[in-house]
């Protein structure tokens, strides 16, 4: 018996696999996913009311010009119109645009051969025989859908770019190899994906070899936190062969169908949304940079800024290098016109003139310029900066698996009020440079803690710049410890009240600071250094500090119980013969 997935039904009746399931779940089918299969016999009844849906619409659709004197229609007739509407509005809706797409994983896992297959087989444009140089970046199409492919692979290069402020990429696919499995740079790339909160396609690859066990790659997978569908989790994963071309267009299908579930759109009139994903210097022709645009449209002939660089837009040359004339949403192309080569990762802009671009190109390289020597950044520096709640997000690496669970347990077991501790990532291994580069690009206050391990000197320098303390540890204990102090200095001390005295008001002295009220001690001290809280009937008046406290003619610095004193209060001048003031000081306790 065959089975039907619910896209390639989508397809068959020409609406999205969105629409489609909404439908579903109108006609009570709900909880599907556009992957999942239907038997005929399902097959056949949403081919069957989807057709009834759509007669619906070429009925309804005459006679809505006509009188609506006709409403009362047959019931059955006008209980469809209502989806019909509804399914009609959405297949007009907006522009939707390639979306970009990221090869992560495993050295030798198999991603550039996975990017070269695909380049080879489902090449949108074709080449013009002119300058094909190694762009970055390119084109597939499938169905006549475009899907750009970032071509420089792995967690680093996606990171880098999002710590510029670049976020490209739409779809990650994560290449783990069947004869291998989930490998440390596998985890690396989940959890940098994770981080960019990008939805992930899994690749399970090399599924020709003999040695080829997806199972233990799905099993690795969901000790990941990735459950496969298959096991009624959310991931999507495809078996292909690069190196044969196996199943390429099923993965090609699943980014189009995360895609339209991400509803990517665009308009070409928006301003530009745009990165360098690569730049190089090419002979005769100068800076040449691949842009990858998310929105907007960029023009031969316009004046765009990309971080300290500007230029004018000399020429466009597609992924193949076709000469074009616009770079649309969703379109990867070389630029050449810059005056220098750009930095990966910085955003372009366009502007009106070529003074504006020099000007925010100068502007831009001004900012650059570190204000003074980077140094080391404390955990009482990072706190400082913290308002309301501390949310922090935390890099913790460790010598083995043993030590780092351990770690996460003491994290995780940390309980200071106000607030919260996030394991962004955490791993075995010393503290490298792209966990760095990866913490610089989450917004929330992050550290990174290595615990038995060391820091690459890199690593350390790009911290300082980035602000991003790097604590080291050899006993699990002082991390405890430090973490706690620190955010309880952050939190600040904590003050409680100490009754120190009562004192009753029983006449009152104008004098020209203020009213002085003539009390008796009738409880405890009233100490001059005190404040001190008017109660009148059982209810609080004001609560301030003792301006003075005199005995006799003499001010003093307490007065005990039983005795008569004046006491003048700051910034209260209405107190009454009956009034009680309660004197206490506040002092600082442990939290
Ligand atoms: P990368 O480091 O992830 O980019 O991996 P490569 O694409 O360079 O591939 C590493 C090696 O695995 C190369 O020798 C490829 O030929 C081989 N390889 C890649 N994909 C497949 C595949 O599907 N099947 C087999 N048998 N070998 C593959």
């Amino acid at each position: 018996m065959s089975k039907k997935r619910i896209y390639e039904i989508a397809r068959e009746v020409g609406i999205s696999s969105k629409e489609l399931l909404a439908k579903l779940e109108e006609m009570g089918m709900p909880g599907l996913k556009a992957t999942n299969s239907v038997d005929d016999e399902e097959y056949a009844l949403i081919v069957h009311l989807f057709e009834e849906g759509a007669g619906a619409i070429a009925e309804s659709s005459t006679p809505k010009t006509e009188s609506p004197v006709k409403s009362d229609e047959a019931p059955a007739e006008r209980a469809t119109t209502p989806k019909a509407a509804r399914k009609k509005t959405g297949t007009s809706s907006g522009d939707v645009r390639p979306p970009i797409v990221s090869v992560l994983g495993h050295i030798d896992h198999g991603k550039t051969t996975l990017l070269d297959a695909i380049r080879e087989s489902h090449l949108a444009s074709k080449e013009a025989g002119g300058i094909t140089q190694g762009i970055a970046a390119y084109q597939a199409e499938l169905h006549g859908q475009k899907i750009t492919f970032i071509d420089t692979p792995g967690h680093k290069a996606f990171t880098g770019m999002r710590a510029r402020g670049a976020q490209v990429t739409d779809i990650a696919i994560l290449v783990v190899a069947a004869d291998d499995g989930v490998m440390a740079q596998t985890v690396e790339a989940i959890d940098h994906i994770k981080a960019a909160e990008v939805p992930i396609i899994v690749a399970i690859n090399k599924i020709d070899k003999a040695n080829a066990d997806v199972s233990k790659v799905i099993n690795d997978l969901a000790q990941h936190g990735l459950l496969p569908e298959a096991w009624g989790g959310d991931t999507i994963t495809v078996e292909v062969s690069a190196l044969e071309g196996t199943n390429i267009d099923e993965l090609l299908e699943m980014i189009l169908l995360v895609a339209e579930m991400s509803d990517l759109k665009a308009d070409p009139k928006n301003p530009l949304e745009a990165a360098i994903i690569e730049s190089h210097l090419v002979t005769g022709q100068g800076p040449v940079a691949t842009i990858v645009v998310r929105d907007g449209t960029l023009h031969v002939k316009d004046w765009a800024v990309a971080g300290a660089v500007q230029g004018r837009v000399k020429a466009l040359l597609d992924g193949v290098g076709n000469r074009v004339e616009q770079a649309l949403p969703g379109d990867a192309v070389s630029v050449l016109g810059f005056s220098d080569l750009p930095e990966v990762g910085t955003r372009i802009e366009v502007v009106k003139s070529q003074a504006q671009a020099k000007k925010l190109a100068q502007q831009y390289q001004q900012d650059q310029l570190p204000q003074a020597a980077p140094r080391a950044v404390t955990l009482d520096d990072l706190f400082a900066q913290r308002k309301e709640t501390a949310k922090l997000k935390v890099i913790l690496k460790a010598a083995s698996t043993g030590a780092l669970e351990a770690a996460r347990r003491e994290i995780a077991s940390l309980n200071v009020d106000g607030v919260e501790l996030d394991i962004l990532i955490s791993g075995v291994g010393g503290i490298s440079e792209s966990d760095i580069v990866l913490a610089s690009t989450v917004n929330e206050e992050c550290l990174a803690v290595g615990f038995g391990v060391g820091v690459d000197p890199k690593a350390l320098k790009l911290a300082e710049r980035e602000g991003i303390p790097v604590l080291m540890y050899d006993i699990i204990y002082h991390l405890v410890d430090e973490i706690e102090s620190a955010l309880k200095r952050q939190l600040g001390p904590v003050f409680e009240e100490k009754a120190l005295g009562v004192a009753e008001v029983r006449n009152l002295f104008k004098a020209p600071a203020g009213s002085i009220a003539g009390c008796y001690v009738v409880d405890g001290r009233i100490e001059r250094r005190g404040q001190v809280r008017v109660i009148r009937n059982n209810t609080e008046m004001f609560t301030g500090e003792i301006a003075s406290l005199r005995r006799f003619e003499d001010d003093v610095r307490e007065v005990q119980s039983g005795r008569e004193c004046g006491i003048r209060i700051r910034d209260f001048n209405d107190v009454q013969i009956g009034d009680r003031l309660q004197v206490f000081v506040l002092e600082e306790v442990e939290r």
